[in-house]
Protein backbone atom coordinates (compact mmCIF):
# COMPACT_ATOMS: atom_id res chain seq x y z
CA UNK A 1 0.00 0.00 0.00
CA UNK A 2 1.45 3.38 -0.63
CA UNK A 3 2.23 5.66 2.75
CA UNK A 4 -0.99 8.07 2.99
CA UNK A 5 0.43 11.78 3.39
CA UNK A 6 -1.03 13.58 6.43
CA UNK A 7 -4.44 13.50 6.53
CA UNK A 8 -4.80 17.35 5.98
CA UNK A 9 -2.16 17.22 2.88
CA UNK A 10 -4.39 13.82 1.32
CA UNK A 11 -7.65 15.92 2.07
CA UNK A 12 -6.08 19.16 -0.13
CA UNK A 13 -6.81 19.84 -3.42
CA UNK A 14 -3.42 20.60 -6.14
CA UNK A 15 -3.08 24.31 -6.15
CA UNK A 16 -4.92 25.40 -8.93
CA UNK A 17 -2.83 27.36 -11.83
CA UNK A 18 -4.32 28.44 -15.38
CA UNK A 19 -5.25 26.16 -17.98
CA UNK A 20 -3.10 27.24 -20.00
CA UNK A 21 -4.65 25.02 -23.21
CA UNK A 22 -5.54 26.44 -26.55
CA UNK A 23 -7.15 25.06 -29.85
CA UNK A 24 -4.45 23.71 -31.54
CA UNK A 25 -2.24 25.70 -33.90
CA UNK A 26 -3.27 28.97 -32.48
CA UNK A 27 -0.68 31.39 -31.17
CA UNK A 28 -1.19 31.45 -27.41
CA UNK A 29 -1.42 34.66 -25.29
CA UNK A 30 -1.75 34.42 -22.30
CA UNK A 31 -3.44 36.73 -19.62
CA UNK A 32 -4.13 34.78 -17.13
CA UNK A 33 -1.03 34.55 -14.37
CA UNK A 34 0.07 38.57 -14.23
CA UNK A 35 3.23 38.60 -15.53
CA UNK A 36 4.57 41.42 -17.39
CA UNK A 37 4.28 42.07 -21.04
CA UNK A 38 7.07 43.96 -20.70
CA UNK A 39 10.88 42.10 -20.51
CA UNK A 40 12.56 42.93 -17.28
CA UNK A 41 15.16 45.86 -17.50
CA UNK A 42 18.32 44.87 -19.58
CA UNK A 43 20.74 45.51 -16.90
CA UNK A 44 18.53 42.48 -14.86
CA UNK A 45 19.26 40.30 -18.30
CA UNK A 46 22.73 41.48 -18.51
CA UNK A 47 23.93 40.93 -14.45
CA UNK A 48 21.72 37.10 -14.78
CA UNK A 49 24.32 36.44 -17.93
CA UNK A 50 27.35 37.35 -16.11
CA UNK A 51 26.50 34.93 -13.38
CA UNK A 52 26.95 32.40 -15.68
CA UNK A 53 30.55 31.54 -15.26
CA UNK A 54 29.91 30.80 -11.60
CA UNK A 55 27.67 27.80 -11.36
CA UNK A 56 29.63 25.57 -9.68
CA UNK A 57 29.08 27.31 -6.95
CA UNK A 58 26.37 27.72 -4.17
CA UNK A 59 24.54 30.87 -3.88
CA UNK A 60 25.11 33.42 -1.03
CA UNK A 61 22.57 32.50 1.64
CA UNK A 62 22.26 36.09 3.21
CA UNK A 63 20.87 37.64 -0.21
CA UNK A 64 23.69 40.39 0.56
CA UNK A 65 24.07 41.93 -3.04
CA UNK A 66 19.87 41.93 -3.36
CA UNK A 67 19.46 43.19 0.47
CA UNK A 68 21.68 46.31 -0.34
CA UNK A 69 19.98 46.88 -3.27
CA UNK A 70 16.62 46.71 -1.83
CA UNK A 71 17.63 48.34 1.77
CA UNK A 72 19.27 51.52 -0.39
CA UNK A 73 15.82 52.03 -2.81
CA UNK A 74 13.54 51.93 -0.22
CA UNK A 75 15.50 52.86 3.29
CA UNK A 76 14.99 49.74 4.98
CA UNK A 77 17.59 47.61 7.27
CA UNK A 78 19.07 44.76 5.66
CA UNK A 79 18.38 42.89 8.73
CA UNK A 80 14.34 43.21 8.36
CA UNK A 81 14.45 42.05 4.54
CA UNK A 82 14.09 38.45 4.01
CA UNK A 83 14.01 37.41 0.43
CA UNK A 84 12.21 34.55 -1.17
CA UNK A 85 11.54 31.55 -4.31
CA UNK A 86 9.04 33.93 -5.09
CA UNK A 87 6.87 35.57 -2.29
CA UNK A 88 4.57 32.44 -2.46
CA UNK A 89 8.18 30.78 -0.09
CA UNK A 90 7.90 33.76 2.15
CA UNK A 91 3.82 33.34 2.46
CA UNK A 92 4.17 29.29 3.14
CA UNK A 93 7.23 29.84 5.79
CA UNK A 94 4.87 32.90 7.44
CA UNK A 95 2.13 30.27 7.69
CA UNK A 96 4.65 27.33 8.70
CA UNK A 97 5.79 29.22 11.22
CA UNK A 98 2.89 30.82 13.32
CA UNK A 99 -0.18 28.23 12.10
CA UNK A 100 -0.92 24.78 13.07
CA UNK A 101 -3.72 22.70 14.11
CA UNK A 102 -6.33 24.97 16.15
CA UNK A 103 -5.00 28.49 14.88
CA UNK A 104 -7.46 30.41 12.64
CA UNK A 105 -5.65 32.54 9.56
CA UNK A 106 -8.36 35.40 8.30
CA UNK A 107 -8.41 36.80 5.31
CA UNK A 108 -11.23 38.26 2.93
CA UNK A 109 -13.68 36.65 0.65
CA UNK A 110 -11.76 37.17 -2.44
CA UNK A 111 -8.26 37.71 -1.21
CA UNK A 112 -5.80 35.94 -2.96
CA UNK A 113 -6.09 31.81 -2.84
CA UNK A 114 -2.33 31.03 -1.79
CA UNK A 115 -3.29 32.45 1.55
CA UNK A 116 -5.68 29.53 2.03
CA UNK A 117 -3.45 27.18 0.61
CA UNK A 118 -0.84 28.00 2.75
CA UNK A 119 -3.01 27.97 6.12
CA UNK A 120 -3.68 25.05 5.39
CA UNK A 121 -0.65 23.16 4.78
CA UNK A 122 -0.09 24.09 8.13
CA UNK A 123 -3.26 22.64 9.36
CA UNK A 124 -4.85 25.97 10.18
CA UNK A 125 -8.04 27.17 9.23
CA UNK A 126 -9.23 29.80 7.06
CA UNK A 127 -12.03 32.25 7.86
CA UNK A 128 -13.18 34.67 5.14
CA UNK A 129 -14.28 38.49 5.88
CA UNK A 130 -16.75 39.80 3.40
CA UNK A 131 -15.67 42.58 1.08
CA UNK A 132 -17.73 45.53 0.16
CA UNK A 133 -18.43 46.33 -3.72
CA UNK A 134 -14.92 44.09 -4.51
CA UNK A 135 -12.84 45.77 -1.80
CA UNK A 136 -11.13 44.75 1.50
CA UNK A 137 -13.71 46.27 4.18
CA UNK A 138 -11.40 47.20 7.34
CA UNK A 139 -14.46 46.70 9.80
CA UNK A 140 -15.66 43.57 8.13
CA UNK A 141 -12.55 42.01 9.21
CA UNK A 142 -12.40 43.29 12.04
CA UNK A 143 -15.48 42.13 13.22
CA UNK A 144 -14.21 38.69 12.02
CA UNK A 145 -11.93 38.55 14.45
CA UNK A 146 -12.23 35.43 17.06
CA UNK A 147 -10.08 34.56 19.44
CA UNK A 148 -8.24 31.80 17.93
CA UNK A 149 -7.59 34.26 15.02
CA UNK A 150 -3.97 34.22 14.51
CA UNK A 151 -3.03 35.74 11.41
CA UNK A 152 -4.22 38.39 9.19
CA UNK A 153 -3.59 38.17 5.54
CA UNK A 154 -4.73 40.88 2.94
CA UNK A 155 -3.12 41.67 -0.54
CA UNK A 156 -3.08 45.15 -1.40
CA UNK A 157 -3.55 46.14 -4.05
CA UNK A 158 -5.91 42.80 -4.06
CA UNK A 159 -5.48 40.03 -6.27
CA UNK A 160 -8.38 39.19 -8.05
CA UNK A 161 -10.36 42.27 -7.68
CA UNK A 162 -7.50 44.82 -8.38
CA UNK A 163 -8.80 47.08 -5.92
CA UNK A 164 -7.35 48.73 -3.24
CA UNK A 165 -7.36 50.67 0.82
CA UNK A 166 -5.25 53.18 1.73
CA UNK A 167 -2.09 52.99 3.87
CA UNK A 168 -5.25 54.90 6.32
CA UNK A 169 -7.10 51.70 6.07
CA UNK A 170 -4.19 49.60 6.86
CA UNK A 171 -3.28 51.43 10.34
CA UNK A 172 -6.66 51.39 11.26
CA UNK A 173 -6.77 47.51 11.12
CA UNK A 174 -3.78 46.98 12.83
CA UNK A 175 -4.88 49.24 15.28
CA UNK A 176 -7.95 47.32 16.01
CA UNK A 177 -6.18 43.88 15.32
CA UNK A 178 -5.26 42.54 19.00
CA UNK A 179 -1.48 43.28 18.96
CA UNK A 180 -0.51 39.34 19.40
CA UNK A 181 -2.22 38.96 16.04
CA UNK A 182 0.03 38.54 13.15
CA UNK A 183 -1.03 40.82 10.15
CA UNK A 184 0.76 40.41 6.47
CA UNK A 185 0.59 42.61 4.09
CA UNK A 186 0.53 41.47 0.64
CA UNK A 187 2.03 44.40 -2.08
CA UNK A 188 2.68 42.11 -4.67
CA UNK A 189 1.28 45.19 -6.65
CA UNK A 190 2.15 47.52 -4.59
CA UNK A 191 4.92 49.17 -7.44
CA UNK A 192 1.66 49.59 -9.72
CA UNK A 193 0.35 52.13 -6.56
CA UNK A 194 3.08 53.46 -4.86
CA UNK A 195 2.75 57.53 -4.96
CA UNK A 196 -0.77 57.64 -3.83
CA UNK A 197 0.21 56.75 -0.45
CA UNK A 198 3.01 56.91 1.29
CA UNK A 199 4.84 53.04 1.74
CA UNK A 200 3.55 50.98 4.44
CA UNK A 201 7.28 49.46 4.99
CA UNK A 202 7.55 51.45 8.26
CA UNK A 203 4.69 49.12 9.78
CA UNK A 204 6.78 46.57 10.23
CA UNK A 205 8.46 48.60 13.19
CA UNK A 206 5.38 48.08 14.94
CA UNK A 207 6.22 44.44 15.47
CA UNK A 208 3.48 41.45 14.01
CA UNK A 209 3.63 43.50 10.84
CA UNK A 210 5.16 41.84 7.48
CA UNK A 211 5.17 43.69 4.45
CA UNK A 212 5.48 41.36 1.05
CA UNK A 213 6.49 42.37 -2.52
CA UNK A 214 8.22 40.47 -5.23
CA UNK A 215 9.89 40.99 -8.16
CA UNK A 216 7.20 38.62 -10.68
CA UNK A 217 5.39 41.24 -11.39
CA UNK A 218 5.94 45.07 -11.99
CA UNK A 219 10.06 44.04 -12.44
CA UNK A 220 8.95 41.63 -15.35
CA UNK A 221 11.11 38.80 -13.45
CA UNK A 222 8.02 35.90 -12.33
CA UNK A 223 10.31 33.23 -14.14
CA UNK A 224 13.25 33.75 -11.78
CA UNK A 225 11.35 33.56 -8.41
CA UNK A 226 11.89 36.17 -6.22
CA UNK A 227 10.07 37.55 -3.74
CA UNK A 228 10.88 39.91 -0.53
CA UNK A 229 9.38 41.21 2.39
CA UNK A 230 9.82 43.60 5.51
CA UNK A 231 9.42 41.71 8.88
CA UNK A 232 10.20 42.93 12.83
CA UNK A 233 13.51 41.55 13.26
CA UNK A 234 12.64 38.49 15.96
CA UNK A 235 10.02 36.86 12.98
CA UNK A 236 12.58 37.57 10.32
CA UNK A 237 14.82 35.20 12.57
CA UNK A 238 12.30 32.48 12.72
CA UNK A 239 10.88 32.67 9.26
CA UNK A 240 14.51 32.42 8.19
CA UNK A 241 14.90 28.82 9.50
CA UNK A 242 11.81 28.02 7.28
CA UNK A 243 13.59 28.90 4.05
CA UNK A 244 15.80 26.73 2.31
CA UNK A 245 19.06 28.06 3.19
CA UNK A 246 19.80 28.65 -0.86
CA UNK A 247 16.31 29.65 -1.91
CA UNK A 248 17.42 32.13 -4.58
CA UNK A 249 19.67 31.41 -7.42
CA UNK A 250 22.87 33.41 -8.17
CA UNK A 251 21.25 34.12 -11.19
CA UNK A 252 18.09 35.45 -10.07
CA UNK A 253 19.95 37.05 -7.03
CA UNK A 254 21.57 39.38 -9.62
CA UNK A 255 19.10 39.80 -12.03
CA UNK A 256 16.70 41.17 -8.95
CA UNK A 257 19.31 43.12 -7.67
CA UNK A 258 19.87 44.69 -10.97
CA UNK A 259 16.51 45.28 -11.63
CA UNK A 260 15.67 47.08 -8.21
CA UNK A 261 18.44 49.60 -8.74
CA UNK A 262 16.92 50.74 -12.07
CA UNK A 263 13.60 52.00 -10.74
CA UNK A 264 13.53 54.42 -13.81
CA UNK A 265 12.67 51.11 -15.78
CA UNK A 266 10.29 49.76 -13.45
CA UNK A 267 8.52 52.98 -13.23
CA UNK A 268 7.98 52.78 -16.98
CA UNK A 269 6.60 49.93 -16.74
CA UNK A 270 4.04 50.13 -14.65
CA UNK A 271 3.17 53.67 -16.77
CA UNK A 272 2.65 51.99 -19.72
CA UNK A 273 0.85 48.79 -18.20
CA UNK A 274 -1.50 51.61 -16.35
CA UNK A 275 -1.70 53.22 -20.02
CA UNK A 276 -2.86 50.14 -21.61
CA UNK A 277 -4.96 48.84 -18.22
CA UNK A 278 -7.19 52.34 -18.44
CA UNK A 279 -7.80 52.03 -21.80
CA UNK A 280 -8.80 48.30 -21.71
CA UNK A 281 -10.84 49.15 -18.93
CA UNK A 282 -12.67 51.91 -20.26
CA UNK A 283 -13.52 50.10 -23.67
CA UNK A 284 -14.91 47.03 -21.29
CA UNK A 285 -17.02 49.20 -19.57
CA UNK A 286 -18.60 50.63 -23.00
CA UNK A 287 -19.49 47.51 -23.90
CA UNK A 288 -21.56 46.93 -20.67
CA UNK A 289 -18.98 44.92 -18.76
CA UNK A 290 -18.13 46.01 -14.52
CA UNK A 291 -14.97 46.74 -14.44
CA UNK A 292 -13.70 47.69 -10.56
CA UNK A 293 -10.51 50.36 -10.69
CA UNK A 294 -7.44 48.58 -11.00
CA UNK A 295 -4.29 49.48 -9.52
CA UNK A 296 -2.33 46.64 -10.87
CA UNK A 297 -1.08 45.07 -13.78
CA UNK A 298 -4.73 43.37 -14.51
CA UNK A 299 -8.80 44.18 -14.54
CA UNK A 300 -11.29 41.91 -13.58
CA UNK A 301 -14.57 41.59 -15.58
CA UNK A 302 -17.49 41.23 -14.22
CA UNK A 303 -20.26 39.38 -16.97
CA UNK A 304 -24.20 39.22 -16.54
CA UNK A 305 -23.79 35.49 -15.19
CA UNK A 306 -21.50 33.15 -15.00
CA UNK A 307 -22.61 31.23 -18.30
CA UNK A 308 -21.79 34.65 -19.98
CA UNK A 309 -18.59 34.39 -18.12
CA UNK A 310 -17.58 30.69 -19.73
CA UNK A 311 -19.04 31.46 -22.85
CA UNK A 312 -16.85 34.34 -23.27
CA UNK A 313 -13.90 32.37 -22.01
CA UNK A 314 -14.21 29.82 -24.57
CA UNK A 315 -14.27 32.26 -27.07
CA UNK A 316 -11.22 34.22 -25.78
CA UNK A 317 -9.71 30.73 -26.07
CA UNK A 318 -10.94 29.68 -29.22
CA UNK A 319 -9.06 32.83 -30.82
CA UNK A 320 -5.87 31.69 -28.27
CA UNK A 321 -6.33 34.05 -26.09
CA UNK A 322 -6.30 33.08 -22.22
CA UNK A 323 -7.80 34.71 -19.66
CA UNK A 324 -8.53 33.68 -15.55
CA UNK A 325 -11.81 32.27 -14.69
CA UNK A 326 -12.84 33.23 -11.24
CA UNK A 327 -15.02 30.57 -9.72
CA UNK A 328 -12.37 29.49 -7.25
CA UNK A 329 -12.71 33.80 -5.80
CA UNK A 330 -16.60 33.20 -5.69
CA UNK A 331 -16.74 35.09 -8.70
CA UNK A 332 -17.98 32.38 -11.22
CA UNK A 333 -19.21 35.48 -13.30
CA UNK A 334 -15.91 37.49 -13.59
CA UNK A 335 -12.60 36.91 -15.95
CA UNK A 336 -9.74 38.54 -14.68
CA UNK A 337 -7.64 39.96 -17.71
CA UNK A 338 -3.61 40.55 -17.53
CA UNK A 339 -2.66 43.29 -18.83
CA UNK A 340 -0.74 42.41 -21.99
CA UNK A 341 0.80 44.52 -24.96
CA UNK A 342 -1.28 47.14 -26.94
CA UNK A 343 -1.91 44.20 -29.84
CA UNK A 344 -2.99 41.65 -27.82
CA UNK A 345 -5.22 44.00 -25.84
CA UNK A 346 -6.88 45.57 -28.95
CA UNK A 347 -6.99 41.90 -29.81
CA UNK A 348 -8.92 41.09 -26.94
CA UNK A 349 -11.19 43.80 -26.89
CA UNK A 350 -12.10 42.98 -30.64
CA UNK A 351 -12.94 39.09 -29.83
CA UNK A 352 -15.13 40.57 -26.30
CA UNK A 353 -16.40 43.60 -28.28
CA UNK A 354 -18.18 41.02 -30.92
CA UNK A 355 -18.79 38.61 -28.60
CA UNK A 356 -21.00 41.01 -26.27
CA UNK A 357 -22.65 42.33 -29.18
CA UNK A 358 -23.83 39.09 -30.14
CA UNK A 359 -21.89 38.49 -33.32
CA UNK A 360 -19.59 35.62 -34.00
CA UNK A 361 -16.36 37.07 -34.33
C1 LIG B 1 1.57 37.18 -8.03
C2 LIG B 1 1.27 37.27 -6.57
C3 LIG B 1 2.21 36.90 -5.61
C4 LIG B 1 3.56 36.50 -5.94
O1 LIG B 1 4.09 35.59 -6.27
P1 LIG B 1 5.62 35.22 -6.42
O2 LIG B 1 5.72 33.97 -5.62
O3 LIG B 1 6.43 36.32 -5.82
O4 LIG B 1 5.81 35.06 -7.87
C5 LIG B 1 1.92 37.08 -4.27
N1 LIG B 1 0.74 37.58 -3.90
C6 LIG B 1 -0.18 37.95 -4.79
C7 LIG B 1 -1.44 38.55 -4.30
C8 LIG B 1 0.05 37.79 -6.15
O5 LIG B 1 -0.89 38.13 -7.02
Amino acid sequence: MTIPANAHIAAMAPYALADLSVAPGRRLVSLAQNESFRPPSPRAIEAAQQTLSHLPLYPDPDWTALREAIGEVHGIEADMILCGAGSMELIGALAAAYLGPGDTALTTQHGYLFFRTAAMLANARVDLAPERDLMVDVDAILDAVQPKTKMVLIANPGNPTGTRIGRADLVRLRDGLPESTLMVIDEAYGEFADGLDPSCFDMANRGNTVVLRTFSKAYGLAGMRVGWGVFPRPIAQDVRKLLNPNNISVAAEAAAAAAMRDQSYMKETVAETARLRDSFAKDMHNLGLSVPPSYTNFVLLRFASAEQAAAADQELRDHGILMRGMAGYGLADCLRATIGNAEDMTLAASILGKFLSGRTP
